[in-house]
């Protein structure tokens, strides 16, 4: 039994990694946290094609059958680095237009994109859904791997589209490079969690009133 508890926390820790976060509340600025500096320390999630599997599977993107697929294919680490080059491409695009709503010009921008969802191979189909509720849906075909890099496309193309670029923020906290969504009411959030930045902030400003003059 403690054989199999270190296992699980073995596989969860690949390399010393924490797993991956997931709290951006937006898929395309999680993918953006998938290389990120939490606490200070760098950490790469996508390092190779079955990283890149693992990490959509965890974000659900893809289904664990399509993992399945193509984890021993030969182009898996390739579509990797392409996973990597459209994530710097993005970085690029949202630290230069976070804070402010994004213009209607910066879809001249958006090239590298647009030729990456020009490739996609979904189709378009009618079924019902879990209430019984007729509806067009658009399923992939899963050929080619290189079909893994459509819902990071579609991802990005959501934020592009319908995110407010005003409540993208970096995390306040000291040494964190995550980046969110703030969905909150207020538009107050601070932290990338409080677990990670808030509680860690908060005990700082505790010790920094405690200490005498
Ligand atoms: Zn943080």
């Amino acid at each position: 039994m403690a054989q199999a508890t270190r296992t699980a926390d073995e596989a969860a820790e690949k390399g010393g990694r924490p797993s991956a976060l997931f709290i951006a509340d937006h898929p395309a600025l999680d993918f953006l946290n998938s290389h990120a500096t939490p606490a200070g320390r760098p950490i790469e999630w996508l390092a190779d094609g079955a990283d890149l599997l693992d990490w959509q599977v965890a974000a659900g993107m893809v289904t664990p059958e399509v993992a399945k697929k193509f984890r021993a294919h030969p182009a898996l680490d390739a579509i990797a680095a392409e996973a990597r080059s459209l994530r710097a491409w993005l970085g690029d695009f949202v630290r230069r237009h976070a804070g402010a709503p994004l213009p209607a010009k910066a879809a001249a921008e958006l090239q590298p994109l647009n030729r990456l969802l020009a490739k996609d191979e979904s189709y378009a189909r009618v079924a019902a859904d879990a209430a019984g509720q007729l509806h067009l849906e658009r399923p992939r075909r899963w050929e080619d791997p290189e079909a893994l890099l459509q819902p990071l496309a579609a991802a990005v193309a959501d934020l592009a589209c319908h995110a407010d670029f005003r409540l993208i923020r970096r995390c306040a906290g000291h040494d964190c490079s995550l980046m969110f969504l703030d969905r909150t009411k207020a538009h107050a959030r601070r932290w990338c969690s409080m677990a990670m930045c808030g509680n860690r902030a908060k005990a700082a400003a505790h010790r920094a009133r405690q200490r005498p003059d």
